[in-house]
């Protein structure tokens, strides 16, 4: 495997700016010749390989593609310029994250920066229009076009030159209605937590989740090209982000094209080491994760030797487990309580039946639950029956006293 640092390398060290490389699997090997550092003299036959990558270039160049594109370089510095203004704007107090865009696994391209990622959190809406204005001046002065979209309270600019995008600027404002009043004042109200599985796959569904002004857990699948991208926005607006962990099911059936199960789901007879290092790699693609609950997993969740390898890797993390329970069989909650890792189990799924009457029901039937028992956690799904439902359910079970929290919450 190439080496990528090269090419991830960060822009900058100043603080309230986090640099994460996205670490999907690229497994394209760079050519010596796109290789940031290293120089090709340096080495035996280096001026012949040099002739041969001028050559390549010039025949590129000449071949009437006629584009431009951003080299590296300059695309690190648009970088750098709009950081420099968001903290300008921002009176240095916003957090910044980069994440950089290579060339997707499996594309057969070469392993390459194509786009660079950056989130910016406006602690005040009126500094946005600040920040436009900045961003238009920016793209000017580097002869960008500018693209902008508003969805459930997120601003997004994209920059880009002859139709390939070089930036996308993701500005959110963090819902106040979020960060409310600390449960001890509601103490003794019943608790519900509603997780939504699944996300990463469906921008439009995420939106209009992010849109909703109560608080929810947004449980994040890895390795899709919107994963970073949504638990990113949504930990921003002041959700809580679960990674929505695959694991192996009873029924077999493929992963998506290109990928064999193996690199995505934690199956039965992994290692601890092979459970660790998968883990690992998907908690890269989904930032601020504080739990994991798992997607599937009617196999694996019934099986002890691998749950007792789980265990302890999340324990490592401060990571809480809260057990889909998609089996009666699993054994995922006790080992997680053997191992000494916070867990809950979830009582309710909101959409098997996907009507928004039906859903509606459930939800009252968690309601029902948490009243009983104290507290409930109840999983849906980003479709839109479900997001309907709970626009109009969980206003209403908040005025019956019911109190929306974060699933963190309800580990024990
Ligand atoms: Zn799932």
């Amino acid at each position: 495997m190439a080496d990528l640092r090269g090419i991830l390398a960060a822009p900058s060290t100043r603080p309230n700016i986090r640099f994460q490389p996205t670490k999907h699997k690229v497994r394209a090997v760079i050519p010596k010749a796109f290789m940031p550092e290293g120089s090709l003299f340096d080495r035996p036959g280096g001026a012949a390989a040099a002739f041969v990558a001028f050559l390549v270039i010039a025949i590129v160049f000449f071949a009437g593609c006629g584009k431009k594109p951003l080299s590296k370089a300059e695309l690190r510095a648009v970088t750098d310029e709009v950081v420099s203004a968001a903290q300008r704007v921002t009176g240095r107090k916003s957090e910044i994250t980069i994440r950089p865009e290579v060339q997707p696994p499996g594309s057969g391209a070469p392993a390459e920066l194509t786009a660079d990622n950056i989130y910016i959190s406006l602690a005040d809406p009126s500094q946005a229009e600040a920040l436009k204005q900045a961003l238009a001046e920016i793209a000017r002065r580097h002869k960008l076009s500018i693209a902008e979209s508003t969805a459930g309270g997120m601003i997004r600019y994209d920059f880009s030159r002859d139709g390939n995008r070089t930036h996308a600027i993701h500005v959110v404002t963090p819902l106040a209605v979020r960060s409310r009043a600390p449960v001890s004042h509601l103490r003794g109200n019943p608790q519900l937590a509603i997780i939504l599985d699944d996300m990463g796959h469906d921008r439009a569904a995420a939106d209009s989740l992010l849109a909703l002004p109560f608080p929810l857990t947004i449980s994040v699948l890895p390795h899709l090209p919107l994963s970073a991208e949504v638990a990113e926005e949504a930990y921003r607006r002041g959700d809580q982000i679960l990674l929505h962990l695959p694991m192996e099911p009873e029924a077999e059936g493929g992963g998506p094209e290109g990928v064999t199960r193996e690199e995505i789901e934690l199956r039965v007879g992994m290692n601890p080491d092979q459970v660790n290092s998968a883990l690992e790699g998907m908690l890269e693609t989904v930032p601020h994760a504080a739990g994991v609950n798992n997607h599937e997993g009617s196999r694996a969740t019934a099986d002890l030797p691998l749950m007792q390898a789980l265990m302890p890797a999340l324990r490592e993390r401060n990571l809480f487990f809260i057990d889909s329970r998609t089996t009666a069989a699993t054994v995922a909650y006790d080992a997680a309580e053997r191992a000494g890792v916070p867990a809950a189990s979830r009582k309710v799924f909101l959409d098997d039946t996907p009507s928004k009457e039906a859903i509606l029901a459930q939800l009252e039937l968690a309601a029902r639950d948490a009243s009983r028992d104290g507290s409930a956690i109840a999983i849906g799904h980003p479709r839109p029956a479900t997001i309907a439902a709970l626009a109009q359910g969980v206003p209403e079970l908040e005025s019956r006293g019911i109190h929306l929290v974060f699933a963190s919450e309800l580990v024990r």
